[in-house]
């Protein structure tokens, strides 16, 4: 079975190079023709030479998931379903605005996870994405944006300038596979992003949380949704391992312990060095050269009728964040058939925002996208082969 080479950050790539007797200076080759110039085709990489490339069409392949099928909303928003065997479904949504255009992408297939209000969640679990499916992604809403055009890479034109990875499924517990699809995203010769503009977004997986600050550190959204324990343990079951203490001591972390040099002039950095080792070689730069990832956590916050939505839920949320640089991104809550959720009223989520606002934090309400196409946060659903049966016992609660 050839070898996807989507499969492989430049590392992997080195190593396939050495396992075919190439140099290591191929995989940087391979990385830019595949991910800079999107081609697939071995024989038109003109500056391999001509064996390389008839040994590589017989042993490699660059194969992105299908696409199933597409839409596109009335606000321009596209969604892709795309297919990843066996029955299963990924989405894949590009949202454009005037100044940026942003890719929301999958981590996994379905989500284990369970948080009461995400129509993901309702799913079920089947598997996670491979690198090659997460970059994928990528690669193909890339190509398919430009219509071949081949200056859409090219900084200044470039389509897609953010990644979030806020898709299907919990990044953080896909730890390598999402890690290795960002360093190629950072990548001079891949995507040529700078961190601030790719996001992971997490319900909090600590531990993971810590990992990603050693070894990848992007821009950071945590799905927060509540102040308490008492009710984040129901809309986020996560937290009942990883409770508030933990995570908001976790977030901490993450923006103090940047590298020295890496930190804008915030004075945040408290100097710890990055452990170089962790770093691939071609990637140190980045931690000198552009800052921080971002010198705040984002906390998401869905708005939910009734359930996490009072003046005095936003004033005790000022208190859990106080020792934390953050920004608060407010999403009325995208309802699904049977959620049990209602979206909060525009006063009661204004009232929200100006309390967090009048204590000084900034708090921003995230404009709903995609709505008539199901491609809102929340509520991507793709085609999910439940493993855990999930779907069976909730409609066996339902109808008793
Ligand atoms: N698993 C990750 C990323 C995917 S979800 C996470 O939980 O952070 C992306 C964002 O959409 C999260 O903040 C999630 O809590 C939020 N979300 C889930 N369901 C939603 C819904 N029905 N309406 C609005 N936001 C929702
Ligand atoms: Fe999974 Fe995120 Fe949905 Fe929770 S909100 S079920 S972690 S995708």
């Amino acid at each position: 079975m050839p070898v996807n080479l989507l499969d492989h950050d430049l590392r992997g790539l080195t190593d396939f190079c050495a396992s075919i007797g190439e140099k290591p200076f191929r995989a940087r080759q391979l990385v830019r023709w595949i991910h800079q110039l999107r081609e697939a085709d071995f024989a038109r990489m003109t500056d391999l030479a001509g064996p390389l490339r008839a040994r590589l069409s017989q042993v490699a392949m660059v194969r992105p998931p299908e696409v199933i099928s597409e839409s596109t909303a009335s606000d321009g928003t596209r969604k892709w379903l795309l297919s990843v065997g066996t029955g299963n479904g990924i989405e894949t949504v590009f949202i454009p605005e005037v100044s940026r255009g942003t890719l929301c992408i999958s981590s996994q297939v379905g989500c284990a996870l369970e948080c009461s209000f995400c129509s993901t969640g309702r799913q079920g679990f089947n598997r996670n994405l491979t690198t090659g499916e997460i970059i994928g992604q990528l690669w193909l809403a890339n190509k398919l944006l430009s219509d071949g055009r081949p200056n859409a890479d090219s900084r200044r034109e470039r389509i897609i300038s953010n990644v979030v990875m806020m898709g299907m499924g919990e990044p953080l517990a896909n730890f390598d596979n999402v890690v290795s699809a960002l360093y190629i995203m950072l990548d001079d010769y891949g995507y040529g992003m700078s961190r601030r503009r790719v996001t992971v977004s997490t319900s909090g997986i600590v531990p993971n949380i810590d990992r990603l600050r050693a070894e990848c550190p992007v821009a950071l959204a945590i799905s927060l949704h509540a102040p308490s324990d008492e009710l984040r343990d129901r809309l986020v079951p996560i937290n009942r391992k990883y409770p508030l203490r933990e995570l908001m001591a976790a977030c901490r972390r993450y923006v103090d312990a940047m590298p020295a040099d890496a930190s804008p002039a915030s004075g945040r950095a408290t100097g710890e060095p990055m452990p170089p080792s962790i770093i691939p070689a071609a990637l140190a730069h980045k931690w000198k050269r552009d800052g921080a990832p971002r010198d705040f956590i984002t906390f998401e916050y869905v708005m939910l009728e009734g359930v996490n939505d009072r003046v005095e839920q936003a004033r005790e949320l000022v208190v859990l964040t106080r020792d934390v640089p953050c920004k608060f991104n407010l999403i009325p809550f995208n309802p699904f058939p049977n959620s049990g959720y209602r979206r909060s009223g525009p006063a009661q989520i204004r009232a929200f925002q100006e309390t967090l606002m009048a204590a000084g934090l900034i708090a921003t309400v995230r404009k709903t996208r995609g709505e008539d196409i199901d491609g809102a946060c929340g509520q991507l659903a793709g085609q999910v082969v439940d493993r855990t049966r999930r779907r069976l016992r909730r409609e066996a609660q339902e109808s008793a």
